[in-house]
């Protein structure tokens, strides 16, 4: 009897524990959406004024020829932080539409090949301003996935950005591959590198290493983080490779989809 006992009231308070547990993951989850609602609101709040600001700032540095030296230097520093404060407020609204769970991939079938040409094509007139050589290596003819093209086409524009800023002007080679279950893109430099402990760090959001690395303009230090959410939403995987003084080569797997398309919603079963 007094097992009995013992074990109900052991069950009593386990109860209690988990209901209290319950209640204190529903408030975190509340926060954690307090937050994210914080996030987009805020950041869309400053896009109205930040337009305002940059159609001004547009008119000075268009006019800067005109003006005596100093003044004309100024509006160029106006001119290149307005542009840097769009890019983090669209990273920031697009971070916080993964983490609101609304981004909708729009997938449709799409020539690998043809799309890694395309993202060299658009960085070709950075990698000439810093003497790189961008050079591709792909298989011949098609290779499909099923994929949305202006994301994936993103990563490759991130990859490639911070292998040619990180290159030290040393040749940047994408190449794309495949095997029966994965296509891999991957994006390879021979520049900076990074020891072990920054490459673990490299997808964290606003994870930049060591500032003292001089920069001219840089990025959000958000790059990264949504190219994992991007790759992690079709079902894919992002690796890092980096060894100081080496070089770094970033890779994108994707599902091969080739034969059909991975949905998320349940199929219809046959009857
Ligand atoms: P951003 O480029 O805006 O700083 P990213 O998320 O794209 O943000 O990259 C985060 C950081 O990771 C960079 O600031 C840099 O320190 C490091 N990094 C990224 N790619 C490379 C690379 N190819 N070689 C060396 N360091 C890199």
């Amino acid at each position: 009897e007094k097992g009995e006992d013992v074990i109900a009231t052991l069950a009593r308070s386990f109860n209690g524990m988990a209901d209290s547990l319950q209640s204190q993951i529903k408030e975190l989850a509340e926060l954690s959406r307090v937050q994210q609602r914080f996030v987009s609101d805020v950041s869309h709040e400053l896009r109205t004024p930040l337009t305002t600001i940059r159609l001004a700032g547009d008119v000075l540095y268009d006019q800067r020829g005109s003006f005596p030296a100093s003044t004309a230097r100024t509006a160029e520093l106006l001119h290149a932080q307005v542009q840097r404060f769009e890019l983090l407020l669209n990273d920031l609204l697009e971070i916080s539409r993964y983490d609101a769970g609304s981004v909708q991939l729009e997938t449709e079938p799409t020539n690998l090949v043809h799309l890694a040409e395309d993202a060299i094509d658009g960085m070709r007139t950075l990698a000439e301003s810093k003497g790189t050589d961008l050079r591709l290596v792909a298989p011949g003819g098609h290779l499909d996935a099923e994929v949305d093209p202006r994301r994936i086409r993103r990563i490759l524009h991130n990859l490639i950005g911070n292998a040619i800023e990180h290159g030290e002007g040393k040749p940047v080679v994408v190449s794309v591959d495949s095997d029966q279950s994965a296509v891999a893109l991957a994006v390879r430099d021979y520049g900076l590198g990074m020891s072990d402990a920054d490459a673990q760090r490299v997808f964290d959001r606003f994870w930049r290493a060591d500032p003292s690395r001089k920069r001219t303009i840089g990025g959000t230090g958000l790059g990264l983080a949504i190219s994992l959410e991007d790759a992690t939403a079709h079902g894919g995987h992002l690796e890092v490779w980096s060894m100081p003084g080496k070089g770094s080569c970033f890779r994108l797997t994707l599902p091969r989809t080739e034969r059909g398309r991975i949905t998320s919603s349940p199929l219809p079963l046959p009857p």
